[in-house]
């Protein structure tokens, strides 16, 4: 039988950095439609997992590399969270992967929204807390990791959650150039409209601002001792 640590044994060998395992009662104030039970109704435990983001993208000239990096870890993350379902059927567990990068219009509360959160999974799974900036932020990488989870029938010993790290100093939500963090939910549409698109100039569609990522003092994580950045801000 699989324990915790075997489950995220299998999760590292796939390309995981982090890994964390929450059961399915922690989802309770999961918007209507999008509780890891509304997705697959015999789901036991969300299993969330974080990839790391290149740090020397926050300081780069061009935002060529951060866009780039964005497109191309998503589909890293959609392969590891697809791998493990298989490996797991080999072990007669059944998981159902969730998309990390895709959204769809919940016309109850007039947002895109992924089928399940993924930043909401990894703070229930104990991989970080969720910031002013709505960003995850985890000990070991801040909010330099990218996310993916699976939902699994089988139950597991859940992780503890994490303290949250964010501090409340509000400078993440001083930086936005739009206001996009003035209320307690990021306007969404409004950071989308500002940050991502073509650039006519350029003739390119990039990212081309993540203010809010790279103000916040624990950007790298309490933990990440390895990388000093000098980040302009
Ligand atoms: S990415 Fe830019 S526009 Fe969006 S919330 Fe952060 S600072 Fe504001
Ligand atoms: S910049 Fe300050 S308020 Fe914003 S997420 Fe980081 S610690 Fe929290």
């Amino acid at each position: 039988m699989l324990d915790n640590r075997a489950v995220k044994k299998i999760m590292f060998s796939l390309g995981a950095d982090l890994c964390g395992i929450a059961s399915v009662d922690r989802f309770n104030d999961a918007p209507k439609g999008y509780h890891p039970l509304d997705i697959l109704p015999t789901c036991k435990s969300v299993i969330s997992f974080a990839c790391r983001f290149p740090v020397g993208t926050l300081i780069c000239k061009s935002h060529i590399p951060y866009t780039r990096t964005r497109n191309s870890i998503t589909p890293k993350m959609d392969s590891i969270a697809l791998d493990f379902c298989i490996e797991m059927e080999k072990r007669k567990i059944i998981c159902v992967p969730i998309p990390t990068n895709e959204s769809q219009w919940d016309k109850n509360t007039d947002r895109y929204r992924s089928i399940i959160s993924q930043k909401h999974a990894a703070q229930a799974a104990g991989l970080g807390t969720i910031g002013r900036h709505s960003l995850l932020i985890t000990p070991e990488f801040g909010s330099m990791v990218w996310l993916g989870a699976v939902l699994c029938e089988q139950e597991f010993e859940a992780d503890e959650m994490k303290a949250p790290v964010c501090n409340g100093c509000n400078l993440c939500v001083d930086v936005c150039p739009i206001n996009a963090l003035q209320n307690p939910e990021i306007n969404q549409q409004a950071c989308w409209n500002f940050a991502f698109g073509d650039d006519k100039e350029e003739r390119v569609w990039k990212i081309s601002c993540h203010k809010c990522r790279d103000i916040c003092p624990y950007n790298l994580g309490s933990q990440n001792s390895l990388v000093e950045l000098n980040i302009e801000k």
